[in-house]
């Protein structure tokens, strides 16, 4: 199985309450290969909710709220999830201070990006899972053929 980030459905979960769409995503979840969820309303925040960065390991809304702890719960239960399941591929939306994995925004609502990771990308990383993002159709699909020993037919 393969944990999915629940705003590439057009699930309207996002902070600003909108969705997004990425067809290849959504062809891979209608196949029923996927587990898809929101890190951010498993951890109990509301529907839409101030944007948050992350700062010096710490969650923080653009109100000076400090979130770590609700996206503490998010993660550690999508890491559940994703044990009883036996996900271990994902693919997480990039930069989110939940999903993004290699790329975050640099906690000053700057726009600017830096390296780092989101609180459930970061465990579920520690946990061994691979993690993509919506930019990365062919890796994905070439890395699921390889664990999985599908045919070529089955993921493109
Ligand atoms: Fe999308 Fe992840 Fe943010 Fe939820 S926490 S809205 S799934 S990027």
């Amino acid at each position: 199985m393969v944990i999915v980030s629940a705003c590439f459905l057009g699930v309207k979960c996002r902070y600003n309450g909108e969705g997004v769409s990425y067809p290849w995503i959504e062809d891979w979840v209608k196949d029923g290969k996927a587990i898809v969820l929101c890190p951010e309303v498993l951890g109990n925040l509301p529907i839409p909710r101030p944007p948050c960065e992350i700062q010096a390991f710490r969650v923080i809304d653009k109100c000076g709220k400090d979130q770590t702890e609700a996206f503490l719960v998010g993660a550690q239960k999508t890491l559940e999830i994703a044990k009883i399941t036996n996900a271990t591929m994902a693919i997480l939306k990039s930069k989110s201070p939940s999903c993004g994995f290699g790329e975050i925004y640099d906690g000053n609502f700057s726009g600017k990006i830096v390296r780092g990771n989101g609180m459930t990308a970061e465990l579920l990383s520690r946990h061994g899972i691979a993690i993509f993002n919506e930019d990365q159709e062919i890796e994905f699909k070439k890395s699921y053929k390889e664990k999985y020993k599908l045919e070529k037919s089955e993921v493109v």
